[in-house]
């Protein structure tokens, strides 16, 4: 039988989610223009809102409300995204992820040559 493609699941979209996501980390300036930082802000406030899995838009609204996103560079912005992640990953007893080394796993693959 042909394999056909369905509809995501909760985790299918999540993954796929937090590839873009982090991905816009990864290609966000370093000093990035007004213009930049004010399409962030809309960008995520948007998506927190349209998110397709309710509970988590509920959630992901609540951790934003709290911890203040900082638009003002790549890495502030990844590090934030970094912990919104961890957060979700707690929540549901998944391991955390070393923040430290965001940049290896989305921007310039691992320092061991991994992703060569
Ligand atoms: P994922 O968590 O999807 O991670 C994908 C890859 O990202 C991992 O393999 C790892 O290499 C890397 N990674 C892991 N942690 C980090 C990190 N902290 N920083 C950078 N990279 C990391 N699911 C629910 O059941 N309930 C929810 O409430 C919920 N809320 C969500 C909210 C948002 C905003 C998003 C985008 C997703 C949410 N999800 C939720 C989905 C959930 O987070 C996972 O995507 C899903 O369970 C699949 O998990 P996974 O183990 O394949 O890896």
């Amino acid at each position: 039988t042909i394999p056909r493609d369905c509809p995501p699941d909760v985790e299918q979209l999540g993954r796929s989610t937090w590839t873009l996501l982090h991905s816009i980390a990864a290609t966000y300036p370093t000093t990035p223009s007004a213009r930049e930082q004010a399409d962030l802000q809309t960008f995520m406030s948007t998506f927190s809102r349209l998110y397709p899995c309710w509970v988590c838009a509920d959630d992901f609204q609540g951790y934003m409300a709290r911890e203040k996103m900082p638009v003002g560079s790549r890495d502030a912005f990844g590090q934030w995204l970094c912990e919104a992640h961890n957060a979700v990953n707690v929540k549901l007893g998944k391991q955390t992820f070393d923040c430290s080394k965001w940049q290896e796993r989305w921007r310039t693959g691992w320092k061991d040559g991994r992703c060569d």
